[in-house]
């Protein structure tokens, strides 16, 4: 009975106060897809701007599975997490073998690179209406609360738990409206803080709002602690040419470009960096100038706090370029995909070649 109340509750809700959104305009399969990757850690406002982009650029999955990377790559550039990109990318590839549609049924798109449960889920009940709980951390917020579970919604017991309840609960006429409407809920109403509970439209059917203990849930485990790290940046001008590297290693940022790095355990002053080996490679023997020294700027990654700072120096010329590292002429500098902050370095400093 509470079920289907909720539901009823849920969707009347959803109706009137859903976003207008240019992928729940055209819920195509490709639209679902390339929207619900984009917004998994980004915020709705940023994701349209990327999402329309994406639909301009490649208008449907042949055309991505054609692009080079190096293209989707630049498009997606800002975006951050860009594992994302690479798998969209591969799995539009992959989905030759399929005339370059998604297969519809949530096993077979989990097949997918970088599809998981969640995606699988919301593709699968949005563009072909099976009824599967697409369950993201918006979802389980609300189900953690609606149902006053006190296990760890990280835990495997409390992940079970949520899974069998957002099965139970979904709306199988209507599932893709149902999902949505959830997660919506968690966007907007039953949020991590400042939650709306009195406008909430299942708040009298919410244990953890009857029992006041809203503030107190979802409960989690606490995990990996963040590390920080400090990079060093060389900036090698070379009159027309900076020197750059595409990172290859299974580090962060793969398959992006940055420069010459000095990557040091602590704050390293202007003295140390001069004395380190790298440094020392890269000058001893030519005329370096140093035209300018940033402050440490911070970047903030999931578990890594960066501490970035960038070395500019003229270099009238180099002898000896490790091969791994690339001249690259100015005026392309800005094609390259590279990390948010080293785009921003390249703005404020070349913008006006
Ligand atoms: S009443 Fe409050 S806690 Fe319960 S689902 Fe609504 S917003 Fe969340």
């Amino acid at each position: 009975m509470k079920t289907l109340e909720f539901r009823k509750k849920i969707l009347s809700w959803y109706s009137k106060n859903r976003r207008e959104l240019p992928w729940r305009d055209n819920p195509a399969p490709y639209n679902v897809w390339l929207s619900e990757i984009i917004l998994q850690q980004t915020r709705v406002s940023q994701g349209i701007i990327y999402f329309n982009s994406f639909i301009e650029k490649f208008p449907d999955i042949k055309s991505l599975a054609h692009a080079n990377e190096q293209e989707v790559l630049k498009l997606w550039q800002g975006l951050g997490y860009y594992s994302r990109a690479r798998n969209l990318h591969a799995a539009a590839k992959q989905l030759s073998a399929n005339n370059y549609q998604l297969p519809s049924s949530y096993k077979s798109l989990l097949k997918l690179k970088g599809v998981g449960p969640y995606t699988a889920a919301a593709i699968a009940s949005i563009a072909f209406k099976e009824p599967v709980a697409a369950v993201d951390g918006n979802v389980m917020r609300v189900i953690s609360r609606f149902y006053g579970i006190n296990d760890p919604v990280n835990s495997t017991k409390g992940k079970k738990l949520i899974d069998m309840l957002s099965g139970e609960l979904i709306d199988t006429e209507n599932p893709g409206d149902f999902n949505q409407a959830m997660m919506e809920l968690g966007a907007t109403v039953c949020t991590p803080k400042n939650y709306k509970c009195p406008i909430c439209p299942v708040n009298s059917l919410c244990i953890a709002f009857s029992a006041n203990i809203v503030h107190e849930l979802p409960k989690k485990i606490k995990r990996k602690k963040t590390i920080t790290r400090y990079f060093n940046y060389l900036v090698i001008d070379l009159g027309n040419s900076l020197i750059m590297k595409k990172r290859y290693n299974n580090d962060i940022w793969k398959n992006l470009y940055d420069f010459p790095l000095i990557e040091t355990s602590a704050y390293a002053d202007e003295t140390a960096i001069f004395n380190n080996p790298i440094w020392k490679s890269w000058f001893s023997g030519s005329q370096a100038t140093i035209l300018n020294v940033t402050d440490y700027k911070k970047h903030l990654l999931t578990h890594q706090v960066l501490m970035v700072r960038f070395y500019h120096i003229s270099v009238p010329q180099l002898k000896n370029i490790p091969p791994e590292f690339h001249k690259t002429d100015k005026i392309d500098i800005f094609d390259l995909p590279v990390p948010k902050i080293i785009e921003c370095f390249l703005s404020e400093s070349f913008s006006k070649i």
